[in-house]
């Protein structure tokens, strides 16, 4: 199919981290891979040496030893990319890398384009799309939840779904189009109500992906969540202690948080993204006023709401009238009542008949730990976050989900409306279209290049 995009020629990069380390490797991949390290190669005939052998030896430029190094090789196809790969471990410095690069050029390999090893891995067969695209995922991820899910993904959970659903349209597609070779005679080999319950499933089915989506999206950038209150409730200081170190500006000034603050904190594997904001009331100051209206856009967007209060200055009416105020779209909040420091018992007690309400001084770090834990639940009850569930973390997959099944619905209504077997074969091949982009089962150039080229060089 695509074969005619192969490369026959030899490619190279760095495939470490730019910079000092203590080692660095260069990889090759291609026709001439082992011939062109053994042209610089001091030690044994790379040549003659079997797949999956380590060998050491110098790399010579002229007779200059550039480096002593440690040649691993990978007779394709029982490699990444399936051509004969061969990675030169070094000595980690960047004048080193760069001679070694040189020389390789030298010998007629060419710097390999960002992501041209895993594109090739992909054009030979290795893995699909989506099983591709998992890997620079999984070089992305950075907690325990990304990389769970991208490891999934890599190993085929999501497109094994992806493929058992084209499996049974592509049933009933044959079906239903070999109902087009018999016009004449008026027959229907697919039987219209067992292709309705299985574009059912199929709904559900996607559905379900398509709903992770937002789950995945929390996954990679953060669970949004806004920390909103009064100037002065302590908002700044909160975030602070949160983040555990001084970003946003603390001041006793009221309206001083004049911007929108945003930071990351990673609590047991999951990314919380606070955005601390401008003090919420009716304020004049044309900059603040912009601050307040960026608070209420926030609030739009936002995934979870901490509603900040001083317990000391706000009695339960107020607190009451502030929440019905806000008018949170359907969003879950948590109540804070800050500054527990200075707050007498009665005035604590006054809030007994508020939920989700929890008191903590920010300022003394106290209350924390179970605002912490009260932060995960509350993202556990809302997002059934499992292992086990395939969650969509990739917009383009996203896309291609949300295709298909605009496509599916087609094949509903044209059953609904007795659709004669050649559009609804038509419909059937569209939502088919739209699954095996996904997987890559059908690729256009420009589709590879917008994927592979978001990777970096090496990979
Ligand atoms: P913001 O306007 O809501 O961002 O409030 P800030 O974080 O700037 O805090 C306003 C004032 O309250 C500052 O002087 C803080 O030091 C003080 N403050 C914040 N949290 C606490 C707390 O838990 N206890 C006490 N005693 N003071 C606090």
């Amino acid at each position: 199919m695509i074969s005619s995009l192969l490369n026959k020629d030899t490619i190279v990069a760095l495939s470490t981290a730019a910079g000092h380390g203590a080692i660095a490797v260069i990889r090759l991949s291609g026709p001439e891979a082992i011939a062109m390290v053994n042209g610089v190669f001091k030690g044994k005939n790379l040549e003659k040496q079997v797949t999956h052998t380590l060998h050491f030896g110098t790399i010579r430029d002229q007779e200059k030893i550039l480096d002593e190094v440690v040649v691993g090789l990978f007779k394709g196809p029982n490699s990444y990319t399936k051509e004969d790969v061969v990675e030169v471990s070094c000595h980690g410095s960047p004048y080193i890398t760069e001679q070694l690069l040189r020389l390789f050029l030298q010998q007629g390999a060419r710097l390999a384009e960002p992501g041209e090893f895993t594109k090739r891995a992909f054009l030979n067969g290795q893995f699909d799309l989506a099983q591709a695209e998992a890997v620079a995922d999984l070089i992305a991820s950075d907690s325990a939840l990304t990389h769970q899910v991208a490891m999934k993904q890599m190993r085929g959970g999501f497109s094994q779904e992806i493929k058992v659903l084209r499996a049974q349209l592509i049933h009933f597609a044959s079906m239903v189009e070999l109902e087009l070779d018999f016009s004449e005679e008026d027959v229907e080999f697919a039987d219209r109500t067992a292709l309705r319950k299985l574009i059912q499933t199929l709904q559900k089915l996607i559905q379900d992906l398509l709903q992770s989506f937002e789950m995945g999206n929390v996954l990679k950038n953060g669970v949004p969540t806004v920390i909103a209150g009064k100037p002065n409730a302590g908002k700044s200081t909160l975030l602070n202690a949160l983040l555990n170190e001084e970003k946003a500006i603390v001041s006793d000034i009221p309206g001083t948080t004049r911007d929108v603050i945003e930071d990351e904190v990673m609590i047991s594997g999951i990314r919380f993204r606070f955005i601390d904001t401008a003090g919420l009331r009716d304020t004049q100051d044309t900059v603040e006023a912009i601050g307040v209206a960026r608070t209420k856009e926030q609030l739009q967007k936002a995934a979870l709401v901490l509603y900040l209060f001083d317990v000391t200055t706000t009695t339960p009416y107020e607190l009451q009238q502030e929440v019905e105020d806000l008018q949170l779209p359907s969003v879950p909040y948590l109540l804070l009542g800050n500054k527990q420091d200075l707050a007498s018992p009665a005035q604590l007690e006054n809030f007994k008949d508020f939920d989700s309400l929890l008191f903590l001084s920010a300022g003394n770090k106290e209350g924390m730990e179970d605002l912490k834990q009260a932060l995960l639940h509350q993202v556990h009850a809302n997002q059934a976050i499992t292992g086990d569930r395939t969650i969509v973390t990739n917009l383009r997959h996203f896309q291609g989900l949300e295709k298909t099944n605009v496509a599916l619905l087609e094949v509903v209504q044209g059953l609904d409306n007795g659709l004669s077997s050649d559009w609804l074969a038509a419909d059937i091949r569209r939502a088919l279209f739209y699954l095996g982009e996904i997987t890559g089962e059908i690729t256009t150039d420009d589709l590879l290049d917008n994927i592979f080229t978001k990777f970096c060089i090496g990979k």
